[in-house]
């Protein structure tokens, strides 16, 4: 039996997803756009979806324009807020462990001109929410923080820093990749004070290419996208009805449900980090208050690719880190404090609320002759 256990990298659609995105194309295979009625039932479709995931976040449907994935509205969020609000404001602030597609983003931005602060976490591998407010002036325009690391589950200091920055420095726009948190813990737009929140669909059961971006009313962020002005001209290009109905179907049939979860989250961190306690040699690079869903330990030594296909051969499927990164050894393990022969071993368990007791044991034992056979 297949041991999946790489849900921060992809989940599997629920079947209420699928069912949703099969009525789509065969049912509503409309474009939205089109003024008849068959444009019409597409539009309905969308809307109703549109809706399940404002009031998901506590946003109004205006608020919510939909996107690829993740990766196109974190682009647009920092693309299109510096290109709005950047004109002489040159300063954006990050986190030092973004995901690529804010990290590359902002290098990017960088090369044309923009000045961009990384804050890390402080020696003893924590983030301080002052360092972030110290990091903003009246230079800056943008500042983006995700929500949960992928990589290790750690949880930044959102809320507090940009309610400051909403107190103090309110033409700073507030942007928060909320892809590892969203469904997982609450992710209120109002709560986190945030003015922009990027959402992607296949990590909470939907299916993969659809995403959203949140923008507060009256927050102005210029497209990315140009063309047939779909999105309110903010993303153009003809919106992919079948994922966005599954994503709303993903939406209402985990989102009652988000405190349980969370508590059977909990209680399965706990098991697997009990049971890792007696495999000699294993490290927890995760810290004891992150996300419980994502658990990333170094298995002593052992290089990470290998006990991966290790326990692939096994069907017990686990990631290196961060599965976006290809392979390749990202930065933010390092940044956490995690480095050397210690990131080189480093394995990310990403689990949901579903996974099974006896799936853990599984891994464990997996994770246990390898550490025997696997070579360094
Ligand atoms: N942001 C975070 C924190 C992620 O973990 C990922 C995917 O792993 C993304 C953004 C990109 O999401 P997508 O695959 O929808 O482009």
């Amino acid at each position: 039996m297949e041991v999946y256990l790489d849900n921060a990298a992809t989940t599997k659609p629920c079947e209420e997803a699928v069912a949703a995105a099969v009525t789509a194309m065969t049912q509503k295979y409309g474009n939205p756009s089109s003024l008849h009625r068959a444009g019409l039932e597409a539009q309905l479709l969308m809307d109703s979806a549109r809706k399940t995931i404002a009031d998901s976040i506590g946003a109004d449907s205006g608020c919510i324009y939909f996107t690829s994935g993740a990766t196109e509205s974190n682009n647009l969020a920092l693309r299109g807020a510096s290109a709005a609000y950047g004109r002489k404001r040159k300063k954006i602030v990050i986190s030092a462990v973004e995901h690529a597609s804010v990290e590359e983003t902002a290098a990017d931005l960088e090369t044309k001109g923009f000045e961009v602060v990384r804050v890390s976490p402080r020696e003893d591998g924590r983030f301080y929410a002052a360092d972030f407010i110290s990091a903003c002036d009246e230079n800056t325009c943008l500042i983006s923080m995700m929500y949960v690391n992928n990589e290790t589950g750690y949880i930044l200091p959102v809320k507090e820093v940009f309610s400051a920055i909403n107190r103090r420095m309110p033409d700073i726009v507030t942007h928060t990749d909320c892809v590892q948190a969203y469904m997982k813990l609450p992710v209120k737009v109002s709560a986190l004070n945030a003015d922009l929140v990027s959402l992607s669909a296949h990590k909470i059961h939907g299916v993969k290419g659809v995403g959203a971006l949140y923008i507060r009313k009256g927050v102005r962020v210029l497209p990315v996208v140009t063309g047939g002005k779909q999105e309110k001209g903010i993303r153009s290009g003809t919106e992919s009805v079948p994922l966005i109905a599954a994503f709303g179907a993903a939406v209402e049939k985990y989102l009652p449900t988000v405190a349980q979860r969370y508590e059977k989250a909990l209680r399965l961190k706990a098991y697997l980090l009990e049971q890792l306690k007696d495999i000699e040699g294993v490290e927890v690079n995760s810290p004891e208050d992150g996300s419980p869903y994502v658990i990333n330990i170094s298995a002593g030594g052992k290089r990470s690719e290998i006990m991966l296909h290790f326990l692939e051969s096994r069907e017990i499927y686990v990631s290196s880190g961060s599965a976006c990164s290809k392979g390749q050894q990202s930065g933010v393990l390092g940044q956490f404090g995690i480095r050397d022969k210690r990131a080189d071993s480093a394995l990310r368990i990403s689990i949901t609320a579903e996974t099974a007791e006896s799936e853990l044991d599984d891994f464990c034992e997996g994770l246990r002759a390898g550490m025997e056979k696997v070579r360094g």
